[in-house]
């Protein structure tokens, strides 16, 4: 193949997949995606692509993006992929571009490049190996040190450097010390760069057709242009480029947030000063006192540990104000500002002063480090240690910037600033200070649209209903029709109809009804699992509500070998691989589960939809954003509330079926969707399936004869049998 094959000589009947895959399908959407992603690379196109479950749409944008790279005429460009998740970029990377490129037979390469903070860096190795923990740490010193040599033997083995590969579990303090970061890279002073992984992944990066990336990396990389006065067309943490593929796209916006969002946290200054300076034993420690030798002789450390010393007393006091703000917490985070959605006059201002004070102090230190620093000789052996003296003084002074910050939380009116209560005990409150903007609009469309040449962005929910208006308002596309700018879904190639039943109990109670619903929900939930014998994944809104379901459920089902595994008693990866290697199993989950659960086959037989799940309005970021649009003369509501839900409500219908032989039932059990008139809005946003509303046990009869209609009598479980219809 080469850069001038038709599409439908890859995707059509017949065609190099069908002739390469077995259980391949000719589908109509996944060529005309094809399609509309070599039009956009051939015409510098944005593109909104809604593709839904099934529609292959990785494929359908790794082959133009191949055929595009092997045309000689565009050798020297780079096409960047950025995913959301971890599992995404591996699927990518280890299953459907080596498999493209061996069918396509396309000279083509392609990398994988994270963030600076997922490679060891051999510099900070050799350093710990020779001189012992560089900073101070918690971990017994033999654990550090034996996890040091045999990270010193991975090194020599590993290609790529990346920590998340290390074959056995290393402490997280250790991986902290010897992870790459960009304050502290001595970069081409580095007597390491040579060998150094993170050059080495970014050369490779730099060499490969297309570099498979996560959107923190996209915004990485942008800040870094544009901090750093980094043309377009010079490398930075990315090779130059202008062509660029989101997918997971309905999560950029939230990533983008994310990115910049600002953060202050006392815990972690404290933490920097104790890199400083500290006492262990009685005996002084720290990066100051391993300095000493490389002072003039007469140098004291008096001045620069009094700046300490009045930091530590200014987050004492910060602490102490922010006890105050423990009513106002109400087990989640606060808004900080006045106003009606906000906090009072006299608890406020007692907060802003502390951070305040600590914001000078802060200041302070950062001189004294930076004094520190002058009275150094520079050589050989004082450098690591001055590049984190340095690191660390660049830290404070942006601690203070943010502190500095909340003197204005009202006057600054396109930034939220909200306090994440970490814990309030004993007169002492300690909470992450946060600061983002209302909107990252701006920042999407100038960096990630305007920027570039070509951009598509695709996800199997982008639209609420057929409108795209939400997420177009979201990352600044909104009202941008000119002739760049086409969206278009493609429906999925499933049949719904005859793969789902789509259950709404027609006598479950509101949600409002607390207790009634509560015992509704166990109930529910515990009938349906036995009906279809586990596979059962159930999403909720409110980890509490998890919490009392899976007690039930835990009581219930003791007898019935049906394992119940619940959200963060393991890490999500393997929660998700138990889960999916044990078909009779449940999962109980919230909010990330939402979306990413990809369990096809037998696996999931029915999903469970516990609430419509609206963002809760009491959270910060979006009571502020809400209100921002109400200034704007908008209905929040309607604007943003509706159709987010629309969205992650699309994305937990969208777990069951993974595949054309896949059948179940996804159950909604919020009365809402009956009675409201948003209802039938967020009913219409999801592909239709046999919707059945009836009461719960005629439901589960219903679902059960749907389940096992193609089944032999004799393979039905013998606990259906009487339900089952003739
Ligand atoms: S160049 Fe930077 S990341 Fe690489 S080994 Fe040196 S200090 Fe570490």
């Amino acid at each position: 193949m080469n850069h001038n094959t038709r599409l439908e000589d890859v995707f059509g009947n017949g065609g190099l997949l069908s002739r390469n895959v077995t259980s391949f399908e000719h589908r109509d959407s996944q060529l005309k995606m094809a399609e509309m992603v070599t039009a956009a690379f051939a015409e510098d196109h944005f593109c909104a692509v809604e593709a839904g479950t099934g529609t292959g749409k990785s494929f359908a944008y790794l082959v133009p993006a191949m055929l595009w790279c092997s045309n000689p005429e565009h050798a020297d460009e780079s096409v960047i992929v950025a995913t959301s998740t971890i599992n995404l970029q591996h699927q990518l990377v280890d299953k459907d571009l080596p498999f493209l490129k061996k069918a396509l037979n396309l000279p083509l390469s392609y990398e994988l490049l994270k963030g600076r903070s997922n490679y060891l860096c051999l510099r900070k190795l050799y350093e710990e190996l020779r001189e012992g923990p560089l900073l101070d740490t918690d971990s017994d010193d033999s654990s550090f040190s034996s996890g040091l040599t045999y990270l010193l033997g991975w090194a020599k083995r590993t290609r790529t450097g990346m920590l998340s590969e290390v074959e056995k579990p290393i402490d997280r303090q250790l991986s902290g010390r010897v992870c790459s970061d960009s304050d502290t890279c001595m970069k081409n002073r580095c007597p390491f760069r040579e060998g150094c992984f993170v050059l080495q992944a970014r050369k490779r990066a730099a060499e490969a057709n297309i570099v498979i990336i996560n959107h923190h990396l996209l915004f990485a990389d942008i800040l870094m242009r544009e901090h750093e006065g980094i043309g377009a067309d010079e490398q930075a943490i990315l090779p130059p480029y202008d062509r660029l593929i989101i997918d997971e796209a309905h999560n950029i916006e939230k990533n983008a947030t994310n990115y910049y969002t600002e953060t202050f946290e006392s815990l972690a200054a404290v933490r920097h000063l104790n890199d400083l300076h500290h006492l262990k034993f009685g005996m002084p420690r720290g990066i100051a006192v391993r300095l000493l030798p490389f002072m003039e002789k007469g140098n004291t450390l008096e001045s620069f540990i009094a700046a300490g010393d009045r930091v530590r007393k200014a987050i004492d006091e910060l602490d102490i104000q922010l006890y105050g703000l423990s009513g106002y917490a109400g087990g989640g985070s606060i808004r900080f500002t006045s106003g009606p959605s906000g906090l009072p006059a006299d608890v406020l201002s007692p907060v802003v002063e502390a951070a305040l004070l600590l914001s000078v102090e802060l200041l302070h230190m950062q001189k004294e480090c930076g004094s520190l620093a002058g009275l150094c000789r520079e050589n050989e052996d004082s450098t690591p240690l001055l590049l984190e003296l340095q690191s660390i003084a660049r830290r404070f002074g942006k601690a203070s910037d943010i502190l500095v910050r909340f003197r204005e939380v009202d006057e600054l009116r396109h930034l939220i600033f909200w306090l994440e209560p970490v814990s309030f005990s004993r007169g002492r409150g300690s909470a992450r200070m946060h600061i983002t903007p209302v909107s990252v609009s701006h920042e999407l469309f100038t960096h990630v649209f305007a920027a570039n040449r070509t951009v598509i962005c695709t996800s199997a929910t982008l639209s609420a209903g057929s409108d795209f208006s939400f997420w177009e308002k979201q990352v600044g596309l909104f009202g941008h029709d000119d002739n760049r700018y086409f969206r278009e879904r493609f429906s999925s190639p499933f049949d719904f109809t005859s793969q789902m039943l789509l259950g709404i109990p027609s006598d479950a109670p509101a949600p409002s009804e607390v207790l009634l619903y509560k015992s509704f929900v166990c109930d529910f939930t515990g009938k349906l699992i036995l009906s279809s014998e586990g596979g059962t994944l159930v999403l909720f809104t409110s980890y509490a509500l998890l919490r009392e379901v899976g007690e039930y459920l835990t009581g219930v089902l003791k007898d019935q070998d049906i394992h119940i595994f619940k959200q963060g008693e393991m890490d999500r990866s393997k929660l998700l691989a138990e889960f999916i290697a044990d078909e009779k199993s449940v999962l109980l989950a919230t909010e990330s589960f939402w979306e990413g659960v990809d369990a096809p086959g037998n696996t999931l037989r029915s999903v469970v939809i516990t609430r419509i799940p609206f963002r809760v309005p009491t959270d910060p970021v979006v009571s502020a954003r809400y209100d921002a649009v109400k200034e704007s003369g908008g209905n929040p509501f309607t604007e943003m509330s509706l159709p987010e839900a629309a969205l992650k409500l699309k994305q937990g219908f969208g777990r069951l079926l993974r595949h054309r032989n896949d059948r179940g039932g996804v159950f909604i059990l919020d009365s809402r969707i009956l009675h409201k008139y948003y209802g039938k809005v967020l009913l219409k946003s999801l592909p239709a399936a046999r919707l059945e509303v009836r009461e719960a046990d005629s439901l589960l009869d219903s679902f059960e004869n749907f389940l096992f209609a193609d089944i032999n009598a004799d393979q039905i479980p013998s606990r259906h049998k009487k339900t089952l219809q003739p």
